[in-house]
């Protein structure tokens, strides 16, 4: 008798401990101020090298639907380029071509269209910080790479013909 009358306390004291500390856990004070606490460091942190998404549309018009894009020194950048038009790459290709400052663009141009086999992207990729793949209408592509330092940047359509239309800043802040 006198056992099971222990065990009985034993277990009430027990469920009263779970129930205070549940009751605890459950304060809205602690609650919200705990994983603040710990999450606010995490967020800052992620909120500095946090990557941005940019997406360009190209289209049968050969135009791009943005002259400027932007990001941070540093920064993730994920560019999606769209075609949306209909016809085929052969025709209307396009692609976006993020250069180094200081590239002559006509001379890189001139480049490209002699680099068909690599989808007009010269072999000597310095001048090339990023470039997505040639797309036709309908397609989409989509690349990560991560900013340059400060400053502004010229983007193109490498397809023969094309950059004198195609072409924006990448301005890196
Ligand atoms: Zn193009």
């Amino acid at each position: 008798m006198k056992k099971v009358r222990i065990s009985a306390m034993m277990f009430m004291l027990t469920a009263s401990m779970f129930t205070l500390t549940s009751c605890g856990g459950d304060k809205p004070a602690e609650e919200t101020t705990t994983p603040t606490e710990t999450a606010a460091p995490a967020e800052s942190s992620s909120e500095e090298t946090a990557g941005v998404t940019i997406e360009i549309e190209a289209n049968d018009q050969m135009k791009f639907n943005v002259s400027e894009i932007k990001a941070k020194a540093g920064q993730e950048v994920t560019l999606v380029l769209k075609h949306v038009g209909t016809m085929p790459k052969t025709a209307m290709g396009h692609n976006v071509v993020i250069l180094n400052q200081g590239v002559d663009l006509a001379a890189f141009a001139k480049a490209a269209i002699a680099a068909k086999d690599t989808e007009y992207i010269p072999a000597d990729s310095k001048d090339v910080i990023a470039h997505t793949k040639l797309i036709g209408g309908g397609e989409s592509d989509q690349i990560t790479f991560t900013a340059p330092a400060a400053g502004e940047y010229d983007f193109i359509c490498s397809f023969p013909g094309h950059y004198a239309m195609m072409k924006g800043k990448f301005i890196v802040e």
